[in-house]
């Protein structure tokens, strides 16, 4: 199979393209669709068979559920039951937007969805192109990211490409894709909101309208035995093909510490790369060799705009697997507001390796 590729762009959405991807879903294909936090991967959610179609693109095991995108509120009773009062509080706040909802799933919705479950996760995108796809396929749309399992959330045309060109029946492109990461996640089966994987809408953000948050708490430790409440957050993921490692301590021994292994892993023969954040370049590129077969240094943005941060993780992660870096070195963001968000990626983008100053 070979995908039909089709560039829109958000002021300019071909309704002849949109059709037929409505069309394709209907019977029962795959469209890739851009989104305001990364391109998903979608089939007809209240199709079993393509639900299983989806996994199988994506190479992706099959108890790993997939979000439910809608672009009505009101079609929220045909997905789910017992609706608690919080989710019309934080779909007045949230949606359309990133936020992504855990509901206890009606028996509209096939357990091929739900990975096996009976809870379903929803969202409302807000992206326009994904709200126009939707409304042409008469359906609910079941979404996973649009990258083959393991590798990095896609938020460029030539990621999603590069992945499933051969694997979907449609890709709608538009790299107008403003946030970079994944939904926060937001179960509200339990008594307690918990949230089971963070995103652009912050914990802070939440509860300034919910009041007291939980967070699930294998995000917060690493040695934590308990099973994730998302399934998806148990896999190793968002991985480059190189070895990652974060450096975390003050910014002085963390530039020399990342300085020193960097030149140490050139002269072994390895290629390098850093990821930095703006205000770090200039030493990166003032202490290590310039010569980009042998290290490429990416800078991620400044560390006042962890928003442009978030958005260039992924972009640089794929960039790494491009340029064949087998060794990363990344710096430690501070994981307030946002920064959860993006150390969440990265921490499993590194498979929890960090090397630590000693105090
Ligand atoms: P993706 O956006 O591709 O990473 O996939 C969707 C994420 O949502 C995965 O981490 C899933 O485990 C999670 N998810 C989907 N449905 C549920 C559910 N019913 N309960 C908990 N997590 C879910
Ligand atoms: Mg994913």
């Amino acid at each position: 199979m070979n995908a039909e590729i089709c560039e829109l762009t958000k002021n300019n959405i071909d309704s002849d393209a949109i059709k037929r991807a409505g069309e394709i879903i209907k019977n029962g294909g795959l469209v890739v669709f851009p989104t305001e936090t990364v391109y998903g991967l979608g089939g007809d959610g209240l199709n079993p068979l393509s639900s299983k179609k989806i996994y199988a693109a994506k190479g992706r095991p099959s108890d790993n559920p997939l979000i439910v995108h809608i672009s009505d509120i009101k079609d929220i009773d045909k997905i789910a039951v017992d609706i608690p009062k919080t989710f019309y509080v934080l779909a007045e706040e949230f949606w359309p937007g990133p936020l992504t909802m855990i509901l206890k799933a009606s028996d509209n919705v096939p357990r091929e969805t739900t990975g096996g479950l009976d809870t379903v996760a929803v969202r409302f995108p807000s992206h326009p192109i994904a709200k126009a796809f939707i409304e042409a396929a008469g359906s609910y749309i079941a979404a996973p990211s649009a990258n083959l399992s393991g590798r990095p959330s896609p938020t460029k045309s030539s990621h999603v490409i590069e992945d499933l060109s051969d694997r979907v029946d449609m890709i709608l492109t538009c790299d107008d894709i403003e946030i970079g990461l994944e939904s926060t996640i937001v179960d509200l089966t339990a008594e307690k909101p918990m949230i089971l994987r963070p995103g652009f809408i912050t914990k802070e953000m939440l509860e300034e309208v919910l009041g007291e948050v939980q967070v699930d708490p294998t995000l917060m430790d690493a040695n934590c035995t308990a099973r994730p409440k998302a399934p998806g957050m148990r896999y190793r993921h968002y991985a480059p093909k190189g070895d990652m490692i974060l450096y975390k301590g003050s910014v002085q021994w963390v530039k020399e510490e990342i300085v020193k292994a960097t030149n140490k892993a050139i002269g072994e023969g390895h290629k390098c790369g850093i990821m930095t954040a703006h205000e770090d370049y200039d030493y990166y590129r003032d202490n290590l060799p310039f010569d980009e077969e042998k290290l490429v240094i990416v800078d991620l943005g400044s560390i006042s705009n962890m928003e442009a941060i978030a958005s260039n993780v992924y972009k640089a992660l794929r960039y790494f697997d491009t340029v064949k870096a087998d060794i990363i070195s990344s710096e430690y963001f501070d994981r307030h507001g946002l920064g959860e968000a993006v150390m969440n990626r990265l921490l499993k983008a590194a498979g929890h390796h960090i090397i630590e100053e000693v105090l």
